[in-house]
Formats: structure tokens, sequence, C-alpha cells
């Protein structure tokens, strides 16, 4: 049975959009002071927004207020996403939708061997319907997507698709407004970190970033570190991202190209394979601070900060913040903990 809990609108910009509230509370922030150490800065912070409490967190629950929001209010009783097996974003959504009595069908790259661990075992408690391509290209996910909403659609039901990452416009949105929660956990400006550090995948927590950071005046640049396709692809696609999302908001957000700054050189062996970089952040985030990041996102980004300090790059930025945006399930897939 469908359960529309709070179902209610959040005005931005122009536009009124639905809103389904899943987080309810400000994700904390706190100071990594050894770490800051390690890295020459006098302020390190840590926003954590892998402790969003609902469904293992992560930052794909904040795209997912407003595409889950939309869905119901369209009266869609099924939804469809797709990824990989190990995805954070696909078990996001299976978890909302369970909550919200909705269908969730799951379309995954590759075959159904070999997946017996992390979130691919917390979407089968969700009871989530899997199916596989048998491509490992990533992109046949989205043509067996829209397949499959055409054949749910004739059997009579009322699918809503949300795409990889939940990278569209209105998931967008959701990271836009992680920006003035973000200063509101700041006395003053002054006191603001100069810098935002975060991993870069879909792109669309990056827009939402970037569309926030200019929308709202925050007196902090954003930069990313590209865990999953080449730099340049991914500006392109955060680019058009934040385009769209100005469109859906009738604003003029002043995001300008040069804004776009994405660094390559910590994917590692590839997408989802641990780098030694990566799992060596991994590593000194938790044996300095007692905080755990994530071999496919954080432990790369967090690699990409250490290296961009070490050479310099950030010298003159003494106060940055790295977003945690979650990810954690993945540590205990097979292989991803090359130090154990
Ligand atoms: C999806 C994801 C990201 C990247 O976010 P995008 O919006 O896809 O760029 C970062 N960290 C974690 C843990 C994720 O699951």
């Amino acid at each position: 049975m469908m359960r529309t809990p709070g179902l209610s609108t959040r005005s931005l910009g122009q536009a009124v959009l639905p809103f389904l509230p899943l987080i309810g509370h400000r994700t904390p922030v706190h100071p990594l002071p050894s770490l800051a150490r390690r890295l020459h800065r006098e302020r390190l912070w840590i926003k954590r927004d892998d402790l969003i409490t609902f469904g293992f967190g992560g930052n794909k629950i904040r795209g997912l207020e407003f595409l889950v929001g939309e869905a119901l209010s369209l009266g869609a009783d099924t939804l469809i996403t797709g990824a990989g097996p190990l995805s954070n974003h696909v078990r996001a959504t299976a978890a909302v939708g369970a909550k919200c009595g909705l269908r969730t069908t799951v379309v995954y790259w590759g075959d159904d061997t070999a997946h017996q661990s992390g979130n691919y075992e917390l979407v089968r408690i969700l009871g989530a319907e899997a199916r596989f391509t048998g491509s490992f290209e990533r992109s046949s996910v989205d043509s067996h997507m829209a397949s499959l909403a055409e054949e749910l659609t004739r059997s009579g039901r009322k699918p809503y698709v949300i795409p990889r990452g939940g990278a569209s416009p209105l998931g967008v949105v959701g990271h836009v407004l992680a920006v003035p929660e973000l200063m509101q956990q700041f006395p003053g400006l002054a006191t603001m970190p100069e810098v935002i550090v975060l991993p870069v995948g879909s792109g669309g927590t990056l827009a939402g970033w970037l569309l926030g950071t200019s929308y709202y005046r925050a007196p902090w640049r954003v930069e990313a570190v590209t865990v999953s396709r080449p730099a340049a692809e991914a500006r392109t696609q955060v680019l058009q991202l934040v385009r769209e999302t100005e469109k859906l908001l009738g604003i003029d957000s002043g995001v300008a190209e040069s804004h776009v700054v994405i660094h390559d050189g910590y994917i590692g062996p590839g997408y989802g394979a641990p780098s030694p970089e990566g799992s060596e952040a991994i590593r000194l985030a938790a044996v300095e601070e007692g905080v755990f990041l994530d071999p496919v996102y954080t432990g790369k980004a967090l690699a990409g900060l250490i290296a961009l300090c070490d050479t310099g790059y950030f010298d003159n930025l003494k106060r940055v913040l790295f977003l945690h945006t979650g990810g954690q399930p993945g540590l205990f897939v097979p292989g991803q903990c090359p130090w154990t």
C-alpha cells in the first residue's frame, strides 16, 4: 500500500517542487585536528552526509527527497533505477521505495554472479526486484530502464524512472539546499571554510554544491576529485546539469565554466576498484580520526585532497572542508580492503 509520509513542497527560485522529507536534520560538521596537521591546514572539517539517519545515509538521500517527492505527486506505484550491483544510489532508492510502499525494480549492469555483499545484500533485504543487463557497459542500464518502464506501463503500472546516481535537475536541487544548511553551521562568513572538497561520480552532487554556492553567495570555492570518469567528461556532465537545473528553478545562478574544477589522477585502476592511495587515505582517516571513509568515492577523494595539499596546490587555503558523502557498505565487500 502506498504511504506518503509528510509529502510537502519546497520553493526555490521560481519553482515549487514536491518534497518528501527523509532527513529532517542538519548533518554534523566537526573538525579533524589530527588530519589537519597532516595536511598543514589551520582548520580541516568534515561534513557527515554519511550520517544521514535514513537508509544507511549518504548523499543520494538528498536528491531522493525531491525525486521521490515528484514520483509520489504523479501517483507512481513503482520506482525504477539502475547502476552497478554495489551502488549506494540503488540501495538508497530501494529504501525510500520500501518506506513509501512503492515497488522498486532495479536494473544492474553485468550479470548476477558473485554478488553477496555490501549494498547488493541491503537491496535484497529491502525486497527490491533486480534485473541484470548482461552487459558490463554502464550505459546499458539506461536503455533497459526505458524498456522496463514501457513494459510496466503496458501492464497497467505507473513507473517512475530515476536516472543513474539521481543525476537529474530535480536530484541536483537536493544538493543545492545543502549549501545554506552548511552556511548556518558556522557563526559568520569569516569563519567558514575557503574550499569544499568532494568526490564526483555521476555529477549531481557537485552540480548542486556549485549552484548553491553561487546562488547563496557562500564564501568558499568547490573542488572535486573524479572517481569514475575522466575529468573532462565529468565537467561536461556537471555543467549540463547546472544549466538544466537553472532552467528548472528559473534562476541564473552565476556559475561560470571556470567554476567547475575537477581533479583527475585518483581513479586508480578504475571506478569501484581499490587504489593504493585511496586505501591509504581510508586507513589514515580511521587511525587518525576514527572516521570511516568508503573505497569507491570518499577514500579516493581524500587521497586527492592529501595530494593537492602535499603538492602545494592548496597552499593559500588554510580552512578546508571535506564532504563525507557516505558509501561505507562498500567497506564490507570482499576485495575492497586490500590492507587486511
Ligand atoms: C554517488 C556517490 C558519490 C558521487 O555523487 P554524484 O552525485 O554521483 O557525483 C559520492 N560518494 C558516494 C558515497 C556516493 O554514493
